[in-house]
């Protein structure tokens, strides 16, 4: 069976691809790869892989192509699945006998409920990773045999025996290659990256146990898995011989730091190879690793602070002291690291004070540049089950009717109106302050790249909040 890997049309510039870990319409054009639909792809003769938003194919384009195909694996989450079910009943009804399967967090938790709301148009579902469950599909092994998958038959839900997590990652594909086969390499950007950029995985797994946190709870799981440091420096090789266009490498990893030995490993290997890289790290790496990457090429760090609420850290079990947070910051600025701070609204415990001492904290920290998100409880997550049972879930809308991230949270003492509104004040009172913009004019007066870049930017970001705020309003 040749299996076609669709990431589907859905908003402009709707960031909800196999590699995005919140599913939305960014502030500035922004576009995680579909890696994870890439390692199967890797692994079957005849399969393909399309990115429908960023290489600006229609759903009739798709439809077309899915024509193709005998299957079509789409890696869904909670905002888009009805826009997913919905493509799938389209690729359907020009291909009836094509098999349709769905994976990603929402479906490894909802399996049963995810069939009943494809009414018949999905045929499987795959809970957790779907590497070798979608190979043993194609390979037409029958589905019962296959683990880790639920369909319905006879109208009753059958669920084969969970797969465990792959323990070998050394022995799946390297992505790379599936990206430069099928993918426009230099449409991928992320703002915050010098782009093109490439990201990889060097490790599945997160073992902290932050509650709000989706990947880890659903679908890679707390236990860290490693590649080998000899294979993630043989596929950057590749990489750096076979993408010359690529700028910066991206470890995409859900925390590349939270093995140090590993981290300092994969670094001295890649030191050779003279390229700028970055990476997902938490705000308690040691200074001593933080150095060993620089000296190897790091260049940037991107790092959940999330709140500058010390109870809210608490609360959300972060497993990081604003103590600790503050002097990563300073040691990464002592060795000439670029951070850019993810910070979450609406996190239980906030009220309209912790929300100005988050800004005010972003503002001292005084980071290269932050992403402001809204609190997103999530199935499958322990913040999901805590707003449940405290009936703080106001909506099941996580995405308005134009893709732009929704509050659905909504507190006894702070709205969800108040919520999705202090993103905007954020990132107005974070990135319009004299500081910041002195730092941004000198850079645009030396760079001219940088000076393109940067308007480019602010434009983009007035027009996502003059929407944002249109969507809001459309639907309240
Ligand atoms: S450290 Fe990061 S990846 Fe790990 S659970 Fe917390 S938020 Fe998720």
């Amino acid at each position: 069976m040749k299996p076609l890997f669709l990431n589907p049309p859905t908003f402009e510039d709707f960031d909800g691809g196999a590699g995005a870990r919140y599913q939305a319409s960014r502030e500035v054009t922004s576009f995680w790869y579909p890696t994870w639909l890439c390692f199967p792809a890797g692994m079957i003769e005849g399969s393909r892989v399309v990115d429908a938003p960023v290489q600006k194919f229609t759903l009739e384009d798709c439809l077309t192509i899915a024509k193709g195909f005998d299957m079509v694996v789409m890696y869904t989450s909670t905002p888009t699945l009805a826009i997913d079910i919905e493509t799938a009943r389209r690729i359907k009804e020009v291909k009836p006998d094509i098999v349709t399967v769905l994976t990603g967090p929402h479906v490894s938790i909802l399996p049963e409920e995810s069939l009943k709301a494809g009414n018949g148009i999905i045929d499987i579902v795959c809970r957790g990773e779907f590497d070798y469950s979608t190979k043993e599909l194609c390979e037409g092994r029958d589905w019962s045999k296959v683990d880790g998958i639920s369909f319905i038959k006879d109208g009753k839900t059958i669920h084969t025996p969970d797969r465990p997590l792959i323990e070998d990652l050394d022995a799946l594909p390297f992505v790379a290659p599936i990206y430069k086969r099928d993918l426009p390499i230099s449409e991928y950007v992320i703002p915050h990256f010098k782009n093109p950029y490439v990201s990889i995985y060097s490790s599945r797994g997160c073992p902290s146990k932050c509650i709000y946190c989706l990947w880890p709870q659903t679908f890679s799981g707390r236990q860290m898995r490693l590649r080998s440091p000899q294979n993630v420096y043989e596929e950057v090789k590749w990489i750096v011989d076979n993408i010359p266009e690529m700028r910066e490498l991206s470890f995409d990893d859900d925390t590349f730091t939270a093995s140090r030995e590993h981290a300092r490993n994969v670094a001295n290997l890649l030191k050779p190879l003279g390229i700028s890289w970055t990476i997902n790290a938490r705000a308690n790496c040691d200074y001593e690793t933080l150095k060993v990457m620089r000296e190897a090429g790091l260049r940037h760090v991107v790092v959940g602070y999330e709140t500058g609420n010390e109870p809210i850290l608490k609360n959300i079990k972060k497993g990081v002291t604003k103590e600790q947070a503050i002097q990563f910051t300073k040691d990464c600025k002592k060795l000439g690291l670029s951070v850019h701070g993810a910070f979450i609204m609406g996190l239980p415990g906030e009220t309209k004070e912790t929300i100005q001492e988050t800004i005010n904290y972003a503002k001292q920290l005084d980071l290269n540049s932050i992403q402001a998100s809204l609190a997103s409880p999530y199935p499958g997550t322990e913040f999901y089950t805590l707003a449940k049972e405290q009936g703080w879930i106001a909506s099941d809308d996580f995405i308005d009717s134009t893709g732009h991230q929704k509050c659905v949270i909504n507190y006894p003492n702070l709205s969800n109106a108040e919520i999705f509104n202090s993103v905007e004040e954020f990132y107005d009172k974070f990135y319009f302050r004299p500081k910041y913009i002195l730092r941004s004019i000198g850079k645009m007066i030396v760079d001219g790249e940088e000076r393109r870049k940067l308007l480019k930017e602010g434009k983009q970001y007035l027009a996502y909040m003059q929407k944002r705020k249109q969507g809001q309003s459309c639907e309240s």
